[in-house]
């Protein structure tokens, strides 16, 4: 992919609030992890997500990976979840959901092109500490399948967490070594009851993404920011981002945040594709009718969407 003068907005489609690992030293799971000890019950009702999934297309959001804490559904689960969504979006998905097996991946396979590691920390001896289990040996035998079965691999980094800019040298070569298509970035967002306590320098932030850019100018990056980093954009954009990931656009959609987003990605002389401001005429019948899915479903779809939207123009 080129440096283009284009930018986007990508959403992680969120699946579930449990995590089987729940013990990375960031993470919101991990502190949710007492209160939540049913996956069952953490789940999203699937007609949500799907609902969301058909304003992404609407929108034009991309989805930037389904995201999930692991062993938060049963296969059989995540296949229908995964189908009806590819059959709604029109285009092959990015799981983000753990370490995936072979047997696992040729099921997804018709429906997806790539999974994302969640690698968060290039340093070792910190990654280790902070992610104690999800070892990265798993996470490259993932990418051996993916290699063997022709699916994209992409990974996620989260600056802040104690790296170091020297730390960069890894990730050149992680990136290289395992070929690599796609990288989202993420400056720390610290959550209450974590170890954190800040998130990282927007210039520190852009540094690495800058150095990846000149590294790696064909690889797709994308960058997150958070609702009180918002200025940063135009600067993540400028040093090479492709598009921007991490904003509740839902919720804020036409806030002066989102049009603070849009504001940032005209700073950087880029066009922004899709829209956070303004809420087409959505015919809701006419969209959900359309899709190939069960009545009952359908409706469910349409209640959510109805919300969704309610929402939005609040
Ligand atoms: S494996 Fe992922 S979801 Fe689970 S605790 Fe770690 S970062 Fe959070």
């Amino acid at each position: 992919m080129k440096y283009q003068n284009k930018t986007w907005f990508e959403r992680a489609i969120f699946l579930s609030w449990y995590c089987s690992k729940a013990d990375c030293k960031f993470c919101l799971m991990s502190t949710l992890r007492p209160f939540i000890k049913n996956p069952k019950k953490a789940k999203r009702h699937p007609a949500s997500i799907l609902a969301e999934a058909l304003l992404c297309k609407i929108l034009g959001w991309k989805i930037e990976f389904l995201s999930g804490g692991y062993e938060s559904y049963t296969k059989k689960e995540l296949l229908s979840l995964i189908k009806n969504i590819y059959k709604i979006y029109k285009k092959k998905l990015w799981l983000n959901i753990g370490v995936l097996d072979e047997k696992t991946l040729m099921l997804f396979k018709p429906y997806i092109i790539g999974v994302t590691g969640a690698v968060e920390c290039i340093n070792p001896r910190l990654h280790d500490y902070l992610c104690p289990s999800k070892p990265l040996d798993e996470i490259i035998s993932m990418f051996k399948v993916c290699d063997k079965l022709g699916l994209k691999k992409s990974i996620t980094i989260i600056i802040g967490l104690g790296e170091t800019i020297e730390d960069f040298s890894l990730l050149k070569k992680f990136i290289a070594k395992h070929k690599l298509d796609k990288i989202t970035f993420y400056a720390l967002n610290p959550h209450p009851n974590t170890i954190f306590k800040k998130g990282p320098d927007p210039l520190y932030y852009a540094e690495w993404i800058r150095k990846t850019r000149q590294a790696f100018p064909e690889l797709e990056i994308v960058a997150g920011s958070w609702v009180n980093r918002l200025d940063e954009i135009s600067l993540l954009l400028k040093a090479g981002a492709n598009g921007i990931t991490k904003f509740p656009a839902i919720k804020l959609f036409s806030t002066e945040y989102a049009h603070k987003i849009e504001e940032q990605a005209e700073l950087a002389g880029r066009k922004f594709i899709g829209t956070l401001t303004k809420l087409p005429k959505i015919d809701i019948d006419e969209e959900v009718n359309q899709l190939d899915l069960h009545d009952d479903l359908k409706e469910k779809i349409k209640i959510k969407l109805l919300s969704y939207i309610k929402q939005m123009k609040k």
